[in-house]
């Protein structure tokens, strides 16, 4: 009897499930969206209960599919969207609130007071959680729920609550309330979680006023933390893996090394490089997280993001109008043999690492009488790789690791010209592989290690498999040309909508 292992990819807007086979292949898939809400600007909110059902529905309809039944899977691993928020009681396991989505903004008024009044937390925080106080991670959210939810403060103090990110949330209702965990992937992305002594922290919770009698218990991230309950799926069946979306894609692309790195190519770009067994903190920007934790050990993975990135080739669509769709701007793009001298720096919403400069905007520099729409759609692809190559360097330089390989993943890693500029300006082999579900599988791998359906990383390795390499072409004077010319159209970007000081 062949037998499965069963990825639960509980995303942003749609929850997923994906049945791989031993050789890492996706035997059924099924997907539905859910209710993304927006209760004021800025704000993001998700119902934890339609989380946990259409997760439920798509489960159960992958298995249908393929005429699977429990006792042919294996395990379950899970993957999530990071860092969102979730608060219910414990008894009834019904959820307090909303919860509140990584892309939430709601608490920007208290990390600015907090780091404002209290100065000397930034590095406390920076110091033990390898992050910085932003309202993206989940400890902010937790004290919002907290502190604006009548009755919740009082419930928490008195050990009623429970808090946990999405993979949290989908074990303990797997199990009906058996089991309270996380992985240390997504405890290491909450503000409360020390990566060096892999404990919740005291100090931490303190400052956050957070009872950490909510927490849950945080383990590895290939690890049997409990079994479904039979209601669900006739059966009982183990969940045995768990991490967070980046990381998971970290593994699924199988950067098992330090300095091998991942980009995912989306609306924006996911930059993370294995740093190995020791967490080091970065001078650039980047924030240092928990990649997984398995057999006994840790492994810690820089990371850092591009806010513009397919974005930008759908500036070109929607608003320049000068591509009908995205994969079009790569015949585009190799109409001519370069920009003409042209450069484009989308930094439509500011600039993320290593800038760090909120006031920056976009610019089209460069121009001459002979540059043309074919050339700034190319400059425009261009700044893909350049924004990911200016993140990789702060990797090199944070880690001490050189680049040795990027494995990359996204909707825009179809786009062979983008790969092969990225191959050239980084000079590192870009490689894309064959199944681009990169995420799904890194969590059907943590599950699999974990029941011994597949015996180690050299099994893992096999199922990696290549679609195309690309090797860098673009000699060194070259290469430095053209990093020249985009340092300088990075600087004329910076500080552009800062507001002026008043005399
Ligand atoms: P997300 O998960 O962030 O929604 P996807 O991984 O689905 O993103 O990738 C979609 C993004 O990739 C879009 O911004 C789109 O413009 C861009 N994109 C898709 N295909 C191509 C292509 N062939 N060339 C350039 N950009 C592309």
């Amino acid at each position: 009897m062949e037998t499965y292992i069963m990825a639960l990819d509980a995303g942003t807007t749609s929850n997923r499930c994906i049945l791989f086979n031993h050789r890492g292949e996706m035997v059924s898939v099924a997907q539905k969206e859910f209710q993304q809400f927006f209760p004021h600007p800025g704000w993001v909110e998700h119902d934890a209960n339609e989380i946990w059902q259409t997760q439920l529905i798509v489960a159960r309809e992958a298995l249908r599919k393929a005429g699977i039944t429990y006792r042919q899977v294996a395990a379950i691993g899970i993957t999530n969207q990071r860092e969102t928020t979730i608060v219910w009681d414990r008894k009834t396991g019904q959820p307090v609130s909303n919860a509140i989505v990584w892309q939430c903004r709601r608490t920007s008024d208290f990390t600015e007071r907090l780091k404002a009044d209290y100065p000397e937390v930034v590095d406390i925080f920076r110091k033990k959680t390898g992050l910085v106080i932003d309202p993206y991670f989940s400890g902010t959210k937790i004290r919002w729920i907290l502190d604006n939810v009548p009755g919740v403060r009082e419930r928490a103090e008195k050990g009623e609550l429970a808090f946990g990110t999405v993979d949290s949330w989908l074990i303990y209702k797997l199990t009906k309330g058996r089991v309270h965990v996380t992985d240390y992937s997504n405890a290491s992305r909450t503000l409360l979680f020390n990566i060096h002594t892999l404990q919740w922290d005291e100090e931490l919770c303190r400052i956050l006023d957070i009872p950490m009698s909510l927490l849950p218990e945080a383990k590895p991230s290939s690890w049997v933390y409990g079994e479904t309950d039979p209601e669900f799926f006739g059966g009982p069946v183990k969940i045995a893996g768990a991490g967070g979306d980046q990381q998971c894609a970290l593994f699924g692309q199988t950067c098992f090394n330090p300095g091998e790195a991942k980009n995912t190519y989306g609306t924006g770009a996911f930059l993370l490089m294995n740093i190995g067994e020791k967490p080091v903190l970065s001078n650039n920007g980047l924030v240092t997280t928990i990649a997984w934790g398995l057999d006994n050990k840790v492994v810690y993975a820089l990371e850092g993001s591009v806010y513009v990135a397919g974005a930008a080739i759908q500036w070109l669509r929607d608003e320049l109008r000068v591509v009908d769709s995205s994969p079009d701007s790569e015949y585009y793009a190799t109409r001519v043999k370069d920009t003409n001298g042209c450069y484009v720096v989308p930094a439509f919403t500011g600039l993320g690492a290593p800038y760090w400069d909120p006031y920056a905007r976009g610019v089209i520099t460069g121009l001459t009488r002979g540059v043309n729409k074919y050339h700034i759609i190319r400059a425009t692809l261009e700044s893909l790789a350049f924004q990911s190559n200016d993140v990789l360097e702060a990797m090199e330089k944070d880690s001490g690791y050189p680049l040795s390989s990027l494995k990359v993943d996204g909707g825009a890693c179809r786009n062979d010209f983008l790969m092969q500029f990225q191959a050239d300006i980084s000079n590192a082999p870009i490689r894309r592989p064959s199944c681009v579900e990169t995420t799904a599988m890194g969590a059907s791998y943590f599950a699999g290690l974990a029941v011994s359906y597949w015996e180690g990383r050299d099994d893992i390795l096999k199922n990696w498999s290549i679609d195309r390499e690309f090797m860098p072409r673009m000699n060194q004077d070259e290469r430095e040309k053209q990093l020249r010319g985009w340092r300088q159209a990075v600087a004329v970007t910076r500080g552009w909508a800062k507001p002026e000081e008043k005399a």
